[in-house]
Protein backbone atom coordinates (compact mmCIF):
# COMPACT_ATOMS: atom_id res chain seq x y z
CA UNK A 1 0.00 0.00 0.00
CA UNK A 2 1.41 3.75 -1.02
CA UNK A 3 1.77 6.08 2.03
CA UNK A 4 0.08 9.16 1.79
CA UNK A 5 2.44 12.12 2.65
CA UNK A 6 0.29 14.12 6.12
CA UNK A 7 3.02 15.95 7.37
CA UNK A 8 4.03 19.35 6.40
CA UNK A 9 4.80 20.27 2.52
CA UNK A 10 5.82 22.59 0.37
CA UNK A 11 2.15 22.60 -1.85
CA UNK A 12 2.95 24.65 -5.19
CA UNK A 13 6.44 23.09 -5.91
CA UNK A 14 5.22 19.67 -5.25
CA UNK A 15 2.68 20.27 -7.89
CA UNK A 16 5.01 21.20 -10.39
CA UNK A 17 7.24 18.16 -9.47
CA UNK A 18 4.82 15.07 -9.67
CA UNK A 19 8.07 12.89 -10.51
CA UNK A 20 9.51 13.72 -7.19
CA UNK A 21 7.06 11.96 -4.69
CA UNK A 22 5.80 9.64 -6.94
CA UNK A 23 8.79 8.65 -9.21
CA UNK A 24 7.63 6.00 -12.17
CA UNK A 25 8.61 2.76 -11.12
CA UNK A 26 11.31 2.34 -12.98
CA UNK A 27 13.43 4.78 -11.08
CA UNK A 28 16.37 3.71 -8.71
CA UNK A 29 19.26 4.79 -7.23
CA UNK A 30 21.01 7.99 -6.03
CA UNK A 31 21.32 10.07 -8.91
CA UNK A 32 22.81 13.67 -7.82
CA UNK A 33 20.19 16.74 -8.74
CA UNK A 34 20.14 18.19 -12.61
CA UNK A 35 17.85 20.64 -12.19
CA UNK A 36 17.63 23.92 -11.24
CA UNK A 37 15.60 26.66 -11.69
CA UNK A 38 16.63 30.35 -12.14
CA UNK A 39 13.94 31.29 -10.02
CA UNK A 40 15.84 30.25 -7.18
CA UNK A 41 19.01 32.08 -8.10
CA UNK A 42 20.01 35.63 -6.80
CA UNK A 43 19.52 38.24 -8.61
CA UNK A 44 21.50 41.23 -9.23
CA UNK A 45 19.13 44.40 -9.85
CA UNK A 46 20.36 47.53 -11.11
CA UNK A 47 19.35 50.24 -12.49
CA UNK A 48 19.25 49.26 -15.94
CA UNK A 49 18.71 45.85 -15.96
CA UNK A 50 19.54 43.14 -13.36
CA UNK A 51 21.39 39.25 -13.75
CA UNK A 52 21.20 35.92 -11.88
CA UNK A 53 23.25 33.03 -12.48
CA UNK A 54 23.30 28.61 -12.17
CA UNK A 55 27.48 27.88 -11.66
CA UNK A 56 28.63 25.03 -9.99
CA UNK A 57 28.36 26.62 -6.65
CA UNK A 58 24.87 26.04 -6.64
CA UNK A 59 24.82 23.28 -9.18
CA UNK A 60 27.12 20.58 -8.20
CA UNK A 61 26.62 18.54 -11.60
CA UNK A 62 26.91 21.07 -13.94
CA UNK A 63 30.51 20.97 -14.76
CA UNK A 64 31.14 22.02 -18.61
CA UNK A 65 28.84 25.09 -18.57
CA UNK A 66 27.53 27.89 -16.24
CA UNK A 67 24.47 30.29 -17.30
CA UNK A 68 23.08 33.42 -16.89
CA UNK A 69 19.47 35.13 -17.46
CA UNK A 70 19.80 38.56 -17.87
CA UNK A 71 17.62 41.59 -18.44
CA UNK A 72 18.70 45.15 -19.93
CA UNK A 73 16.33 48.01 -20.13
CA UNK A 74 16.04 50.03 -23.49
CA UNK A 75 19.24 51.67 -23.26
CA UNK A 76 20.53 49.79 -20.18
CA UNK A 77 24.16 48.53 -21.17
CA UNK A 78 25.77 45.33 -19.49
CA UNK A 79 29.85 47.17 -18.99
CA UNK A 80 32.54 46.60 -21.60
CA UNK A 81 34.65 43.29 -20.14
CA UNK A 82 36.08 40.35 -20.68
CA UNK A 83 37.03 37.48 -18.91
CA UNK A 84 38.75 33.50 -19.67
CA UNK A 85 35.48 31.65 -20.40
CA UNK A 86 33.65 31.76 -24.07
CA UNK A 87 30.38 33.59 -24.22
CA UNK A 88 27.33 31.94 -25.90
CA UNK A 89 24.14 33.44 -26.01
CA UNK A 90 20.71 33.29 -27.27
CA UNK A 91 18.18 36.26 -26.94
CA UNK A 92 15.17 35.17 -25.58
CA UNK A 93 12.83 38.66 -25.69
CA UNK A 94 13.58 42.29 -27.70
CA UNK A 95 16.92 43.49 -29.10
CA UNK A 96 20.40 44.48 -28.18
CA UNK A 97 23.53 46.11 -29.73
CA UNK A 98 26.47 43.97 -29.03
CA UNK A 99 29.73 44.93 -30.15
CA UNK A 100 33.45 43.32 -29.83
CA UNK A 101 37.29 43.78 -30.62
CA UNK A 102 39.39 41.22 -31.81
CA UNK A 103 42.81 40.97 -30.80
CA UNK A 104 44.08 42.32 -34.26
CA UNK A 105 41.97 45.26 -33.37
CA UNK A 106 39.39 44.08 -35.76
CA UNK A 107 36.03 45.43 -34.97
CA UNK A 108 32.33 44.10 -34.15
CA UNK A 109 29.06 45.61 -33.84
CA UNK A 110 25.90 44.08 -34.77
CA UNK A 111 22.26 44.02 -33.61
CA UNK A 112 20.35 41.14 -32.37
CA UNK A 113 17.28 39.85 -32.13
CA UNK A 114 14.94 37.20 -30.72
CA UNK A 115 16.51 33.69 -31.41
CA UNK A 116 19.75 34.83 -32.49
CA UNK A 117 22.62 33.82 -30.84
CA UNK A 118 26.28 35.14 -30.29
CA UNK A 119 29.43 33.80 -29.21
CA UNK A 120 32.39 35.76 -28.14
CA UNK A 121 35.46 33.94 -27.63
CA UNK A 122 38.10 33.47 -24.94
CA UNK A 123 39.48 36.81 -23.44
CA UNK A 124 37.87 38.94 -26.43
CA UNK A 125 36.01 42.48 -25.16
CA UNK A 126 32.47 43.49 -24.97
CA UNK A 127 29.56 45.00 -24.54
CA UNK A 128 25.31 44.15 -24.15
CA UNK A 129 23.17 47.09 -25.03
CA UNK A 130 19.26 46.92 -24.91
CA UNK A 131 17.29 48.51 -27.39
CA UNK A 132 14.20 49.89 -28.05
CA UNK A 133 11.07 49.68 -27.53
CA UNK A 134 11.93 47.39 -24.44
CA UNK A 135 15.41 46.92 -24.02
CA UNK A 136 16.19 42.89 -23.64
CA UNK A 137 16.36 39.41 -22.32
CA UNK A 138 18.79 36.64 -23.24
CA UNK A 139 20.46 33.49 -22.31
CA UNK A 140 24.37 33.48 -21.90
CA UNK A 141 26.42 30.30 -21.51
CA UNK A 142 29.88 30.00 -20.47
CA UNK A 143 32.51 26.92 -21.14
CA UNK A 144 33.06 26.71 -17.92
CA UNK A 145 30.70 25.29 -14.98
CA UNK A 146 32.66 27.71 -11.98
CA UNK A 147 32.61 30.83 -13.88
CA UNK A 148 30.71 34.05 -12.29
CA UNK A 149 29.55 36.68 -14.12
CA UNK A 150 29.75 39.01 -11.34
CA UNK A 151 33.76 38.34 -11.30
CA UNK A 152 34.53 39.78 -14.91
CA UNK A 153 37.35 41.90 -16.03
CA UNK A 154 35.20 45.73 -16.55
CA UNK A 155 36.82 48.53 -18.19
CA UNK A 156 35.54 50.73 -15.27
CA UNK A 157 37.03 48.34 -12.14
CA UNK A 158 40.58 48.44 -14.57
CA UNK A 159 40.97 52.09 -14.78
CA UNK A 160 39.67 52.93 -11.13
CA UNK A 161 42.86 50.44 -10.00
CA UNK A 162 45.00 51.94 -12.59
CA UNK A 163 47.13 55.64 -11.27
CA UNK A 164 45.67 58.51 -13.08
CA UNK A 165 49.40 59.26 -14.29
CA UNK A 166 49.80 55.93 -15.81
CA UNK A 167 46.49 56.81 -17.69
CA UNK A 168 47.32 59.90 -18.74
CA UNK A 169 50.72 58.83 -20.09
CA UNK A 170 48.87 55.27 -21.66
CA UNK A 171 46.68 57.84 -23.67
CA UNK A 172 49.15 60.91 -24.01
CA UNK A 173 47.03 63.40 -22.22
CA UNK A 174 46.64 65.30 -19.25
CA UNK A 175 46.10 63.80 -15.64
CA UNK A 176 43.42 65.78 -15.30
CA UNK A 177 41.53 63.72 -17.73
CA UNK A 178 40.31 60.95 -16.01
CA UNK A 179 39.10 63.03 -12.74
CA UNK A 180 35.71 61.75 -13.35
CA UNK A 181 35.82 58.60 -14.27
CA UNK A 182 33.61 56.14 -11.51
CA UNK A 183 35.41 54.92 -8.73
CA UNK A 184 33.65 51.60 -8.95
CA UNK A 185 32.66 49.31 -11.50
CA UNK A 186 29.24 49.75 -13.05
CA UNK A 187 28.71 46.41 -14.34
CA UNK A 188 24.76 46.67 -15.45
CA UNK A 189 23.89 50.54 -15.71
CA UNK A 190 21.64 52.97 -17.84
CA UNK A 191 22.57 54.44 -20.97
CA UNK A 192 21.79 56.14 -23.54
CA UNK A 193 19.71 54.69 -26.65
CA UNK A 194 22.45 53.98 -29.16
CA UNK A 195 22.04 55.48 -32.30
CA UNK A 196 21.55 53.99 -36.06
CA UNK A 197 23.80 50.66 -36.53
CA UNK A 198 25.48 52.17 -39.39
CA UNK A 199 27.14 54.80 -37.57
CA UNK A 200 28.30 52.90 -35.05
CA UNK A 201 30.06 50.38 -36.93
CA UNK A 202 31.51 53.18 -39.66
CA UNK A 203 33.12 55.28 -36.69
CA UNK A 204 36.38 53.73 -37.17
CA UNK A 205 37.88 52.54 -40.57
CA UNK A 206 39.42 49.36 -38.96
CA UNK A 207 38.45 45.93 -40.61
CA UNK A 208 35.74 43.32 -39.19
CA UNK A 209 36.44 40.57 -37.71
CA UNK A 210 36.42 37.70 -40.33
CA UNK A 211 33.92 35.38 -38.61
CA UNK A 212 31.12 37.02 -37.50
CA UNK A 213 30.27 36.74 -33.48
CA UNK A 214 26.56 36.54 -34.61
CA UNK A 215 24.40 33.87 -35.91
CA UNK A 216 20.32 33.72 -36.20
CA UNK A 217 19.66 30.21 -35.22
CA UNK A 218 15.85 30.70 -35.66
CA UNK A 219 16.00 31.88 -39.16
CA UNK A 220 17.65 28.39 -40.13
CA UNK A 221 15.61 25.82 -41.58
CA UNK A 222 14.80 22.96 -38.46
CA UNK A 223 15.46 19.50 -38.99
CA UNK A 224 11.87 18.17 -39.26
CA UNK A 225 10.71 15.20 -37.18
CA UNK A 226 7.08 13.87 -36.54
CA UNK A 227 6.81 15.48 -32.78
CA UNK A 228 8.68 18.56 -33.22
CA UNK A 229 11.97 20.35 -34.94
CA UNK A 230 15.47 20.62 -34.20
CA UNK A 231 17.77 23.44 -34.66
CA UNK A 232 21.25 23.36 -34.77
CA UNK A 233 24.28 25.70 -34.55
CA UNK A 234 27.50 24.22 -33.93
CA UNK A 235 31.23 25.25 -35.55
CA UNK A 236 30.14 23.51 -38.36
CA UNK A 237 27.57 26.63 -39.89
CA UNK A 238 28.90 28.92 -36.99
CA UNK A 239 32.35 28.72 -37.56
CA UNK A 240 33.50 30.96 -34.82
CA UNK A 241 31.48 28.88 -31.73
CA UNK A 242 34.26 26.63 -31.30
CA UNK A 243 33.83 25.40 -27.71
CA UNK A 244 29.65 25.72 -27.55
CA UNK A 245 27.12 23.54 -29.79
CA UNK A 246 23.71 23.68 -29.46
CA UNK A 247 20.47 22.70 -30.62
CA UNK A 248 17.31 24.18 -30.27
CA UNK A 249 14.65 21.57 -29.46
CA UNK A 250 10.70 22.15 -30.21
CA UNK A 251 8.17 19.24 -28.96
CA UNK A 252 4.70 19.23 -29.72
CA UNK A 253 2.54 18.58 -27.27
CA UNK A 254 2.46 14.96 -25.88
CA UNK A 255 5.79 14.41 -28.07
CA UNK A 256 9.39 13.51 -26.91
CA UNK A 257 12.31 13.99 -27.53
CA UNK A 258 13.63 10.54 -28.26
CA UNK A 259 15.88 8.01 -25.92
CA UNK A 260 19.38 8.98 -27.07
CA UNK A 261 23.14 10.27 -25.55
CA UNK A 262 25.66 11.88 -26.32
CA UNK A 263 29.03 10.50 -27.16
CA UNK A 264 31.06 14.11 -27.23
CA UNK A 265 29.96 16.10 -24.13
CA UNK A 266 27.54 16.92 -21.17
CA UNK A 267 24.08 18.31 -22.22
CA UNK A 268 23.68 21.56 -19.89
CA UNK A 269 19.74 22.54 -21.31
CA UNK A 270 18.00 25.90 -20.83
CA UNK A 271 13.88 25.22 -20.69
CA UNK A 272 12.49 28.49 -22.89
CA UNK A 273 8.63 27.10 -23.05
CA UNK A 274 6.07 24.57 -22.54
CA UNK A 275 6.75 21.89 -19.65
CA UNK A 276 8.06 18.45 -19.61
CA UNK A 277 9.85 15.61 -17.60
CA UNK A 278 13.31 13.56 -17.91
CA UNK A 279 14.47 10.52 -17.20
CA UNK A 280 18.50 10.04 -17.26
CA UNK A 281 19.88 6.94 -16.76
CA UNK A 282 23.26 6.73 -15.95
CA UNK A 283 24.33 3.06 -15.56
CA UNK A 284 24.43 0.56 -12.93
CA UNK A 285 20.40 0.27 -12.54
CA UNK A 286 20.25 3.92 -11.77
CA UNK A 287 17.70 6.41 -12.88
CA UNK A 288 15.55 9.37 -11.66
CA UNK A 289 12.90 11.16 -13.57
CA UNK A 290 12.58 15.28 -12.71
CA UNK A 291 9.74 17.44 -14.11
CA UNK A 292 10.73 21.10 -15.94
CA UNK A 293 9.25 24.30 -16.49
CA UNK A 294 10.32 27.19 -18.25
CA UNK A 295 13.06 28.53 -16.52
CA UNK A 296 14.57 25.73 -15.15
CA UNK A 297 18.26 24.26 -15.99
CA UNK A 298 18.94 20.77 -16.95
CA UNK A 299 21.73 19.04 -16.72
CA UNK A 300 22.55 15.19 -18.51
CA UNK A 301 26.43 13.96 -18.14
CA UNK A 302 28.30 12.60 -20.96
CA UNK A 303 27.11 9.43 -22.22
CA UNK A 304 23.90 9.23 -20.04
CA UNK A 305 20.84 8.19 -21.75
CA UNK A 306 17.72 9.97 -21.52
CA UNK A 307 14.55 11.46 -23.28
CA UNK A 308 12.21 14.54 -22.90
CA UNK A 309 8.57 14.21 -23.11
CA UNK A 310 6.52 16.81 -23.21
CA UNK A 311 3.72 16.87 -20.41
CA UNK A 312 2.15 19.86 -21.26
CA UNK A 313 -0.55 20.78 -23.64
CA UNK A 314 1.88 23.40 -25.43
CA UNK A 315 4.59 23.50 -27.54
CA UNK A 316 7.73 22.54 -25.41
CA UNK A 317 11.02 24.54 -26.11
CA UNK A 318 14.32 24.06 -24.70
CA UNK A 319 18.03 24.39 -25.57
CA UNK A 320 20.80 21.89 -25.21
CA UNK A 321 24.24 22.98 -25.07
CA UNK A 322 27.54 20.89 -25.34
CA UNK A 323 31.19 22.15 -24.43
CA UNK A 324 32.01 20.83 -27.81
CA UNK A 325 33.06 22.42 -31.43
CA UNK A 326 29.97 20.06 -32.70
CA UNK A 327 26.57 18.30 -31.85
CA UNK A 328 26.53 14.84 -31.55
CA UNK A 329 23.80 12.33 -30.66
CA UNK A 330 22.98 8.41 -30.88
CA UNK A 331 20.02 7.42 -31.02
CA UNK A 332 18.18 4.00 -29.52
CA UNK A 333 16.21 3.64 -32.48
CA UNK A 334 18.73 4.30 -34.83
CA UNK A 335 21.56 1.46 -33.00
CA UNK A 336 18.52 -0.71 -32.85
CA UNK A 337 17.80 -0.53 -36.46
CA UNK A 338 21.25 -1.09 -37.67
CA UNK A 339 22.22 -3.80 -35.58
CA UNK A 340 21.67 -7.15 -36.82
CA UNK A 341 18.22 -7.88 -36.22
CA UNK A 342 18.60 -11.76 -35.23
CA UNK A 343 21.04 -10.05 -32.35
CA UNK A 344 19.07 -7.40 -30.75
CA UNK A 345 16.13 -9.72 -30.74
CA UNK A 346 17.87 -12.25 -28.79
CA UNK A 347 18.22 -9.70 -26.25
CA UNK A 348 15.25 -8.32 -25.29
CA UNK A 349 13.08 -11.25 -26.65
CA UNK A 350 11.50 -9.02 -29.40
CA UNK A 351 10.14 -10.40 -32.43
CA UNK A 352 11.77 -9.45 -35.23
CA UNK A 353 8.84 -8.73 -37.13
CA UNK A 354 8.34 -6.30 -34.23
CA UNK A 355 11.63 -5.22 -34.27
CA UNK A 356 11.46 -4.85 -38.69
CA UNK A 357 8.50 -2.26 -37.77
CA UNK A 358 10.41 0.00 -35.38
CA UNK A 359 11.78 3.49 -36.98
CA UNK A 360 14.42 2.61 -38.96
CA UNK A 361 16.51 5.32 -38.13
CA UNK A 362 17.11 8.26 -35.66
CA UNK A 363 13.79 9.58 -34.63
CA UNK A 364 14.61 13.34 -33.10
CA UNK A 365 11.74 13.98 -31.71
CA UNK A 366 8.47 11.25 -31.51
CA UNK A 367 4.84 12.45 -32.02
CA UNK A 368 2.38 11.98 -28.86
MN1 LIG B 1 30.61 38.69 -21.08
MN1 LIG C 1 20.16 15.12 -25.20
Amino acid sequence: MRASNSGPKNLPLQGRSPSAFAPPKTDHGDLPGFKYPFAAAHNRQEDGGWARQVTQKDFPIAESIAGVNMRLTAGGIRELHWHLPAEWSYMLYGAARITAVDQDGRKFVADVKEGDLWYFPSGIPHSIQGLGPDGCEFLLAFDDGQFSEFDTFLITDWMAHTPKDVLAKNFGVMTRTFDAIPKNELYIFQGRMPGPLAADQLQTDARTVPQPFKFSLTAQPPKQARGGTVRIADSRNFPISSTIAAALVEVEAGGMRELHWHPNADEWQYWIAGKGRMTVFAGGARARTVDFDAGDVGYVPRAFGHYVENTGDTTLRFLELFNSSYYADVSLADWMANTPRELVADHLRLDEKILASLPQRKVLVAPG
